[in-house]
Formats: C-alpha cells, structure tokens, sequence
C-alpha cells in the first residue's frame, strides 16, 4: 500500500464522509491545501499538538486510543479557549504501514470526530518514528473567546473533574497494575474527555479566563496568573477527591502536579457564581471552587492543614 492508498483507504474513509458536519468545506483532502469560508462576523481559533510515542504516550498504547487521544488533546485546547470545533488536519509519522495498526487509529480518532461532528481535511504522511500531529479548527462569535490573560483582581479559581485521574492512570499504565481493566483513571488516561460542550457557555457566564490542563493544575494555572498580571491561592483540600484517588498512594503532590488531566481551570467574578453553579449541574463531572486571584504575583498553594504547601515543581516540564 503506498502513501496515498493509505491516505484514500483509512482518512478519506466512509467514517469521514459519514460525519454530520454542519461547516461548508469548499476542498478537503486531496489538493494542495483545504478551503473553507467562515460565517459573517466569526473568528477562526486554531491550535497545533504534537504526540511522541516513549514522550507523550507510552510505547504500548493500542493504536484505538492513540487515535482518540491525539484529538482530544487539540481539541481540550479549543475548550479552554470557548470555541466550537470546526475541523482538522493530521500529521502522522509511520515506522511502517501496518494496516491494522491504522484501521485502529482511525476507529480511535473518526470515533470523536464524528461525535464532535469534525471534518478531516488534510494533513501528511511520512515514514519515521511514531509521532501525530493534530491541528484543530475552531470558531467563536467575534471576540468572544476565552483566554489566559483577562483574570481580575478578585475573582474565584474553579477547576472541572476530578484531577489527578491523569497521573493515576499513566502510574496504573506504567506499572502494569491495571488488572482492574474499568479504572476510571486508567480511562481518563487513555481516553481524555475534551470539555468541549461545558466551555461553550463559559464565556456567556462571565468566566474571565481559562485554560486546559495538560501539564499539572498549578502549572497551567500559574499561566492565568502571569498571563493576567495577577497572584493565586489555592487550598488543596478544595479539590474534588475521587474515590480512586483516596484509594490510591499517590499524595496531593502527585495529583495536583502530575498532568494529563484535560480538565478546565478558570476565573470568573463573584457576583457569576450563582450562574455558574446553575449551569455546571447539568452536567455529569463536578466543578470545584479551588481558590482565589488577587493583586500580585506568585501561586500559593495550602496545604490539608492550610499551611503553605512547598513543591518543587508546579507540573511537567518538556525540557
Ligand atoms: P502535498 O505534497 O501537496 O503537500 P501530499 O501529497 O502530502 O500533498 O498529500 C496529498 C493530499 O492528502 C493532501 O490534500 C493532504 O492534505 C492529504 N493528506 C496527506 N496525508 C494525510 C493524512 N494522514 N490524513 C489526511 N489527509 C492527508
Ligand atoms: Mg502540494
């Protein structure tokens, strides 16, 4: 199978045709570049992620969850921004053509799309390490996007889901002690939720700023925080514990710096709180208070017994 079979039998397949795309794509793939036009007064939010097999995700991962993983990831990006997932293009680096390992793939990533009701439009194939590069379109009314820079003095920090189910689940992975097979940690891991259809109606709320957490919850806070010119507390007994945490040996340490955890944090005025609270009850994960923002700079972490927690990295570093 040569390099455009391959793009013909498993990215143009019926699993692309079949999804209920609303957005007008006027050339998809196939040409030299896609075409599309965006409706009076939108903006076009666009992001970029690159996943490394042994860096990003672990040597063994099932080609199913690689392919719903490295879209969800994009598209976590176009949540913390507000905006309504439009379309994308794929860039997959291949060791060989294994046509099982890809039919899996495009299970794992058509499987999201369609449900986010996304479009394939383009993209590239190489031959080399293992290594996907998704690129997600998104679009939102004329500025009315999210982004990490519009904290206030005052506002209160919330946080989505359980964080620390990542960081469970890629210990649960790596020590193989996942012989319970339906953790949700090890789900949430492989298969991360984007809160697309929550950020949605965030910016209609009132939230100030937001930001997706990919690399720990403090770390991806602390961008609101220098974005915004402002400083943080956060007390870590305000975080939603889920049961498999509490049953498990990671410390609040691990939970709060481990990363993965494709949830939302934000900031939204007091006087938003009651909206808030009424909009996030129709949905099926908790939304936490973790703390607040206030003039300064730095991100103040207590501890249980509200003493000043001290870790030595707030979360993931690439380098
Ligand atoms: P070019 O050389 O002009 O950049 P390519 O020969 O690389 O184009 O690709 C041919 C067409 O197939 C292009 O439309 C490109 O967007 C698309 N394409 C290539 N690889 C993929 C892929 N993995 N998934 C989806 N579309 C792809
Ligand atoms: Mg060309």
């Amino acid at each position: 199978m040569n390099e455009f079979e391959l793009i013909k039998h498993f990215f143009i397949n019926e699993q692309n045709r079949l999804c209920n795309s609303s957005t007008q794509i006027d050339v998809s793939i196939g040409d030299d570049a896609a075409v599309f036009s965006l409706k009076d007064n939108q903006q076009l939010v666009t992001s970029v992620d690159t996943l490394v097999q042994g860096v990003h995700f672990p040597d063994n991962t099932s080609a199913d969850d690689l392919g719903f993983k490295s879209l969800a990831v994009s598209l976590s990006d176009l949540a913390a921004m507000g905006a309504e997932p439009h379309s994308f293009v794929l860039s997959l680096t291949l060791p060989e053509v294994d046509e099982v390992w890809l039919s899996d793939f495009s299970k794992g990533l058509f499987g999201l799309a369609n449900r986010m009701g996304i479009k394939l439009i383009g993209g590239d194939t190489t031959k080399g390490p293992l290594t996907v590069t998704i690129q997600v379109n998104g679009t939102c009314e004329s500025k009315r996007y999210l982004s990490r820079t519009g904290a206030q003095d005052g506002d209160h920090i919330f946080v989505t889901g359980a964080i620390g189910l990542g960081a469970l689940g890629l210990y649960q992975w790596c020590e193989k002690k996942n012989g319970n097979d339906c953790s949700e940690a090890l789900e949430r891991f492989l298969r991360p939720e984007p809160r697309v259809e929550f950020a949605s109606g965030l910016f209609e709320i009132g939230v100030s700023a937001c930001v997706d957490i990919s690399d720990g919850v403090l770390a991806d806070l602390n961008h609101i925080l220098t974005g915004s010119g402002l400083a943080g507390e956060v007390e870590c007994s305000k975080f939603f514990m889920h049961q498999e945490l509490l049953d498990s040996h990671l410390d609040i340490e691990n939970i709060l710096v481990g990363g993965d955890d494709y949830e939302l944090c934000f900031t939204l005025p007091a006087s938003k709180k009651e909206a808030l609270t009424k909009y996030a009850a129709i949905f099926d994960f908790p939304v936490q208070e973790i703390g607040r923002v206030y003039k300064g700079s730095g991100l103040n972490v207590l501890g249980p017994g509200k003493d000043c927690a001290k870790f030595e990295n707030l979360g993931y570093q690439h380098f």
